[in-house]
């Protein structure tokens, strides 16, 4: 809360611009702090904003009179590199991630700048400099662990809550027509 030593450093954000003042700060270490943040906001009615990392140039990661959820405490990563997969906690950031799968000769699509959060950027869209190639970061989205409104915790991918995994992936077609840059190379811009 504001006076604890923490706070004037955990609200600040990538923007320097952006001088917000929550009324709370959440540090949470795992998913079982995130919904008991999520439920005391809602029986609250407290306004939520989310911190991952902190790269949201608008501000959107902090509010003023409500919660930030500071989710710095959650960077884990995990590569399984037979199955090409990594598992990676909302905290971490690109080049973190970076780092680990170049381990196994792997890349993900990452972002141009090595500090903006995975969440975020994933859950923006996600253009890397293999974009043109690879398609979006939320292309390649296979499921996620999410706290929603309710406090709950859901896992979501196409076989379980597909709804809330489509959600996540922006809600548009089922079946994308895959953008003309990702097409072969011989396909052509239609205009
Ligand atoms: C210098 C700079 C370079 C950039 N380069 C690129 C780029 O190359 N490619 C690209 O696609 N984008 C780029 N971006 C945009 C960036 O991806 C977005 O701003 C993204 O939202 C940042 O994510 P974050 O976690 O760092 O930010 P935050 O500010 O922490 O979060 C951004 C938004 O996502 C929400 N959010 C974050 N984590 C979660 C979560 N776990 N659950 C639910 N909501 C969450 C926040 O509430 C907030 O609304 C860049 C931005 C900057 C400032």
């Amino acid at each position: 809360m504001p006076g604890n030593g923490a706070y004037d450093v955990a609200r600040k954000l990538w923007n320097g611009m952006i001088d917000k003042h929550p009324a709370l700060i959440a540090f949470c270490a795992n998913a079982a702090d995130v919904a008991h943040a999520v439920s005391f906001a809602r029986d609250h009615e407290l306004l939520v904003a989310i911190k991952g990392g902190a790269h949201s140039f608008s501000g959107k990661s902090s509010c003023d009179g409500g919660l930030m959820i500071d989710l710095s405490g959650m960077k884990g990563i995990e590569v399984d590199a037979e199955e090409r997969i990594a598992r990676v906690q909302p905290r971490v950031l690109g080049g973190e991630l970076d780092v680990q799968t170049q381990l196994y000769g792997l890349a993900a699509m990452t972002g141009s700048i090595s500090r903006t959060g995975i969440a975020g950027l994933t859950l923006g869209g996600g253009f890397s400099r293999v974009s043109r190639k690879y398609g979006l970061m939320i292309d390649s989205l296979r499921s996620a662990d999410i706290v929603t409104g309710d406090g709950k915790h859901r896992h979501a991918s196409a076989d379980e809550n597909p709804d809330l995994y489509r959600a996540l992936r922006g809600g548009g077609r089922k079946n994308p027509i895959r953008p003309w840059y990702c097409q072969k190379s011989s396909a052509r811009h239609p205009n």
